[in-house]
């Protein structure tokens, strides 16, 4: 299917961490014609079973969830208060709108609201706001018409727009990480349709990376994986004001190889038939520079006797925000990348 389209509708879906039904639905759509076994386990990770013709386990790993925000307080004005899930700044959440998802599945819009310049005084203006300081509006006068609104403490919500393509190489979208990780294995369980593989390929999208790798490590401890790759929409700081030590990864230089990030220090066997693989297919490719941010390898390489265990992830800007831009030649690149590995891991780590 058209790659924009897929990125798109995955980026797109509600999926704050705990609540990924929505992402989860639009995948099991997708790859459900690739693969021979489909299923959810208890904590609700995705696990997408390809066969091969030996009993070599390949993991492959993508994160369905999204940073986002739960309800954790109504006023008696209709005001919500909330906290977070997984790793906000607090400094651009204000003034951004926010949907909330209420346990019937419907969708309010809110605002996260602001103090307007005129009434604030410049001290004030200075300083970080803090979440505490935080409410949603969602147009409500009271705490009676949030609740026939239907939204309840508990409910997710997150900060959201509309994908959108910049122009035809550059898209935007709220949940790129890792909604581009999702896609990367949705294309490549579809590139693979009809050849003989020789390793079993076992797909997980993950729950609660977000919130501390909690799919990963409960699905890597069923899966018992011979190697694992987690596949990452990650930090894209190629922008003006940092420095080139400082940008862990940069777009249009292709998939980034993790070498160790705050979670993994990878295997140097496994970097090099990486490398390997990307040189042999003429595909470009840049490192992550160490030790920036952590991913679920970082606890599937540490599950039963250890995991080796490798990261490979799609170079995006501005994660974590409600706004985030990729490249769809890193994507692509990354796919074929991914396809590679499938098709050629067993010889190289021999
Ligand atoms: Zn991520």
């Amino acid at each position: 299917m058209e790659t924009i389209k897929l990125i798109q509708e995955l980026s797109d879906a509600f999926g704050v961490s705990g609540f990924e039904d929505e992402v989860r639905e639009v995948i099991s759509g997708r790859i459900q014609p690739y693969v021979d076994e489909l299923r959810t386990d208890v904590l609700g990770n995705l696990i997408a079973t390809r066969k091969g013709k030996s009993d070599f386990k390949l993991m492959y790993d993508a994160h369905m969830d999204e940073i986002g925000l739960m309800v954790s307080y109504v006023d008696e004005k209709g005001f919500l208060r909330f906290t977070t899930l997984g790793g906000w700044d607090s400094r651009i959440l204000p003034a951004q709108t926010a949907t909330i998802l209420t346990r019937k599945g419907k969708k309010i819009k809110g605002v996260i609201g602001t103090v307007p310049p005129h009434i604030t005084k410049l001290e004030d203006r200075q300083k970080a706001i803090q979440i505490e300081e935080l409410f949603i509006d969602v147009g409500a006068s009271s705490k009676e018409e949030v609740e026939k609104m239907g939204v309840q403490i508990g409910d997710p919500a997150v900060p959201s727009y509309p994908f959108e393509t910049l122009n035809s190489n550059v898209v935007m979208g709220k949940a790129l990480d890792d909604r581009a990780g999702c896609a990367v294995l949705v294309k490549t369980l579809e590139s693979l349709q009809g050849q003989t593989l020789d390793v079993t390929l076992i797909c997980n999208f993950a729950t609660g990376e977000e919130v501390g790798g909690r799919g990963a490590r409960t699905a890597a401890y069923q899966i018992e994986p011979d190697l694992a790759i987690a596949f990452e929409g990650t930090i894209g700081a190629d922008v003006p004001g940092i420095p080139p030590q400082r940008q862990p990864v940069r777009l249009g230089k292709g998939p980034a190889i993790t070498v160790a990030d705050r979670s993994l220090v990878v295997n140097r066997k496994l970097i090099i038939a990486l490398e390997a693989l990307a040189e042999k297919g003429k595909i470009p490719y840049q490192y992550k520079l160490p030790a920036f941010g952590g991913t679920d390898a970082g606890v599937i390489h540490t599950t039963r006797g250890g995991v080796l265990s490798g990261v490979v992830s799609v170079p995006c800007r501005y994660i974590h925000s409600p706004f985030s831009i990729l490249r769809i030649d890193d994507f692509e690149n990354t796919v074929k990348l991914a396809r590679e590995i499938v098709l050629q891991c067993r010889t190289l780590l021999k």
